[in-house]
């Protein structure tokens, strides 16, 4: 399989596991995966989460409850989140004054990692 960089879709799927280190919940009990367990954080598992776990961005977490499964990042992904703003997406100068959007990444996620790390 080959590794090109991410598709913004991708990114943006992978941004909440990747930046706040959430991950998805789904339990029979309950017709929407959720992020976290939380109501307030519905997410859709389907074929675009297949294919990241396919990649080896996502992992399926066996039940540490009964029949209340997991998907998570794997570290692969964790190694996507932005090292030039860590994950704020936004950049601070020395005062702390938000000078900007980070140009590195979708919301913290990396766009071009290879060859982007200093
Ligand atoms: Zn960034």
């Amino acid at each position: 399989m080959s590794d090109k960089p991410l598709n913004a879709r991708e990114r943006a799927y992978l941004q909440p596991a990747i930046v706040y280190g959430w991950e998805i919940e789904i339990s029979p009990t309950r017709k929407t995966p959720l992020w976290q367990g939380d109501v307030l954080t519905p997410v859709k598992v389907g074929p675009l989460a297949e294919a990241l776990v396919a990649k080896g961005y996502l992992e399926k977490v066996l039940p540490s409850e009964i029949y209340t499964w997991s998907i998570r990042a794997t570290e692969k992904a964790k190694a996507l989140q932005c090292r030039k703003c860590w994950g704020h997406s936004r950049l601070y100068n020395d005062e702390g004054q938000d000078i900007g959007r980070c140009p590195d990444c979708d919301n913290g996620v990396a766009v071009n990692p290879i060859g982007g790390e200093k």
